[in-house]
């Protein structure tokens, strides 16, 4: 039996395990996928000791290890390089590979649900993990992007550091103005279970010419996408984009097409399940 994991501390709260298990089934491959809550300090030799193990195809990473990996793997994949975190690793022969497939699950997922982004104009809340692989895709795709953090100097630092052709600004949450965007991006936790009352966004700045696209996935309808419904707005939850991420990632440890919809109604049951 080969093995993957999800690396991060905590990761209690992840569905990867759900939907990598019913991809592995369904393909009929002999690969269980692990939860592994590495602390920081542990991180080093769990990558160096055990993911080069011949047994182990690779892993994911997640909170707070994104970037910290990037030292720690022998070769980093071009994305990974460009946005500057890891979400996937890749042990070839005990070679580790870093990779980012979160630029790719978001540019599939909003691709579906937008099309070209061409010409648009792009609000970010956030300036974490997840917003630096964003950040890099909506600056390539987009007309402007606006991103914008509760710490407003780690905006600054992301806005510097990403290098499309849109025209990209930054500041602090208190300054979130839709009035003249095409898609508000929600990279924050706010609303994610159990604080499902709360909202990055105060509905009166919501409107119907928005495409919502909230990145939290528990619960699939958001507080904020809730809001936006009632403004109008289209909206999107984050399990296409967690679907497709992992979707490249199954294909990268594999070399298989992973089932993409088998990947999303095992998320779905869980979510469901834990209602
Ligand atoms: P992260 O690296 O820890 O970054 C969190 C970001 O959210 C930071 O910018 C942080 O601001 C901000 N933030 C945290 N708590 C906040 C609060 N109470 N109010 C306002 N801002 C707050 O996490 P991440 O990896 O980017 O993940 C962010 C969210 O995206 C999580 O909910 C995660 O589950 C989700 N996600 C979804 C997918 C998917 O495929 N759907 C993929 C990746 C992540 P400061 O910088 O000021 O601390």
């Amino acid at each position: 039996m080969r093995r993957c994991y999800l690396l991060g501390y905590p990761v209690g709260h992840s569905m990867s395990g759900v939907m990598h298990n019913a991809a592995f089934r369904h393909l009929d491959l002999d690969v269980e996928y692990s939860l592994r809550g590495v602390a920081p300090g542990g991180l080093a030799r769990f990558i160096r000791e055990e993911l080069t193990r011949g047994d182990v195809a690779g892993a994911n990473v997640t909170v707070p290890h994104k970037v910290a990996v990037m030292g720690l793997v022998d070769e980093l994949g071009k994305e990974a390089e460009e946005i500057g975190a890891v979400n996937t690793i890749v042990n070839d022969g005990g070679c580790l590979r870093g990779h980012n497939t979160d630029g790719v699950g978001a540019e599939r997922a909003l691709s579906e649900a937008y099309g070209s982004l061409g010409g648009a104009r792009v609000v970010l809340l956030g300036a974490g993990g997840a917003a630096m692989a964003l950040a890099h895709y909506l600056s390539r795709e987009a007309e402007s992007l606006v991103i914008l953090n509760r710490d407003p100097l780690k905006a600054r630092l992301l806005a510097e550091k990403t290098r499309g052709g849109a025209e990209v600004t930054w500041g602090g949450l208190g300054k979130i103005d839709l009035g003249g965007a095409d898609i508000l991006v929600n990279s924050t936790p706010v609303g994610m279970h159990p604080d499902t009352c709360e909202s990055p966004v105060e509905p009166r700045l919501l409107h119907g010419g928005l495409l919502v696209f909230d990145l939290v996935y528990n619960p699939v309808k958001t507080r904020l996408l809730r809001d936006a419904e009632a403004a109008g707005a289209r909206t999107m939850s984050g399990v296409p984009m967690l679907v497709y991420q992992g979707a490249e990632a199954f294909r990268l440890w594999t070399g298989r097409e992973a089932p993409a919809e088998v990947m999303r109604k095992a998320v779905l049951a869980e979510l469901e399940a834990h209602r």
